[in-house]
């Protein structure tokens, strides 16, 4: 009996130290489980972490201005590569780094920070730094630099307000004039001094709208730049310009003459811009030529382009005005000027129209001896060549003007 006992106990002993390690083995394996899990569950989330800061990376690295970002104790955590350009860089550059150092060393206090730095080059450049603190719910998470170069909307705003100041001089001339004219001539009695100074209104008000004019045709070149190209004729050009000049041309007594080579030159541009150049070129001979002194115009092919040449014998431009007389308002001599009706658009309008279609307007000058502008084209290909002259000797012949009898 008691030896049936002692074996009872000893199974049941058994089982139940059976069942407890089933039982261990079962919270082992569900423990592990659970942290292969929760292993996997981390590592999913540490990827995900740095994909995401891999992709902010990329996004910063694209940006075409400079990002640099401190911790909270200053440290520069990342740099992207367009504010790399300033680490250590040398000379103008280096200043640049040294107000991004003292910016987010300000920024990380809690406070909105900015400077323009001027590097004096060449080129020279101007750049604009701003640093900000990284806070949210109270939290600082450092700072934040920003770099941007603003050479070119700084240059971009001077020149818009230049414009502006130059329209308002070259308009207010006129404008007062007229207002000092229709207030004489409206105290006027005598009829002979009320009809002159009709006339003087007259002409105030002609050169009114000649710089209306030439502004209106710099801005509207300006903002064509992708015009509609088609086959020009230069024969046409020179011979419509020469229409337009003739009554001034004739007025001064000053002759005027085409050499075309060929008369099958066609230029590929758009045609109401070219002839505006044209124009320009041939009023600008004319107007400063004296009597006699014979204006020339040719053309000839140069290597895939037609050389539009206009030649005076006038009073040529000063070695050091050369450079500039293409830029917008740049006149020579102000005081001579005002009295001929220009304001110094017109040469800025043949160097727009020249860059618009690819091609130049260089200048040769000699003071007192004359000038001859040259404007490059490009010639149009073969076939629109041949239809372009046919139309143009059609014309020719319609119209009879003879090519080198103007003036
Ligand atoms: P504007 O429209 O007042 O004539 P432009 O832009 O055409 O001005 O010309 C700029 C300056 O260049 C003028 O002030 C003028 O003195 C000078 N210039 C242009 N063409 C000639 C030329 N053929 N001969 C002498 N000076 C010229």
């Amino acid at each position: 009996m008691i030896a049936v006992v002692v074996v009872l106990v000893a199974v049941a002993g058994f089982v139940l130290a059976g069942a407890v390690a089933w039982r261990e083995r079962r919270h082992f394996v569900a423990a592990e489980e659970s942290r292969r899990r929760h292993d996997e569950m981390y590592r999913r989330h540490e990827d995900e972490v740095a994909e995401s800061e891999t992709r902010l990376r990329l996004s910063l690295d694209a940006i075409t201005q400079g990002v640099v970002m401190a911790d909270a104790d200053g440290n520069v955590l990342h740099r992207n590569p367009y504010a790399r350009q300033f680490t250590d860089a040398r000379h103008g550059e280096a200043l640049v780094e040294a107000a991004v150092a003292e910016l987010l060393a300000e920024a990380a206090e809690g406070r909105a920070v900015e400077r323009e730095v001027e590097l004096f080059g060449p080129p020279r450049r101007c750049m604009f730094v701003n640093a900000l603190p990284l806070e949210l719910g109270g939290r600082n998470y450092g700072s934040a630099a920003l770099i941007d170069d603003i050479t070119e909307p700084q240059r971009l705003d001077a020149m818009r307000r230049d414009f502006v100041a130059n329209i308002s001089h070259e308009l207010r001339t006129p404008m007062g004039a007229l207002s000092l004219l229709a207030e004489t001539l409206a105290a006027e009695s005598n009829p002979e001094v009320a009809s002159r100074l009709a006339v003087r209104v007259q002409a105030e008000a002609i050169r009114l709208s000649a710089i209306m004019d030439d502004l209106l045709e710099l801005s509207r070149i300006e903002s064509d730049e992708a015009a509609e190209r088609a086959p020009v004729a230069v024969q046409e050009l020179i011979n419509d310009a020469f229409s337009r000049l003739k009554p001034a041309a004739d007025e001064k007594q000053v002759p005027t003459e085409a050499v075309l080579p060929a008369l099958d030159m066609v230029v590929w541009a758009d045609r109401r811009q070219i002839a505006s150049a044209v124009y320009n070129l041939l009023d600008n001979a004319v107007k400063h030529s004296e009597a006699h002194q014979t204006v020339r115009v040719s053309a000839r092919l140069a290597g895939g382009c037609v050389e539009v040449e206009v030649r005076d014998r006038g009073c040529g431009i000063p070695l050091r005005h050369q450079k500039r007389i293409f830029e917008r308002f740049y006149q020579v001599d102000r005081s001579r000027e005002r009295t001929d009706g220009g304001v110094g658009l017109g040469l800025a309008i043949v160097r727009h129209v020249a860059t618009n279609h690819g091609g130049e307007v260089r200048v040769e000058s000699t003071e007192g001896e004359g000038s001859s502008f040259t404007l490059v084209l490009p010639a149009a290909d073969e076939a629109s060549t041949a239809e372009a002259a046919e139309a143009a000797s059609r014309q020719e012949a319609a119209a009879a003007l003879p090519i080198g009898a103007g003036g």
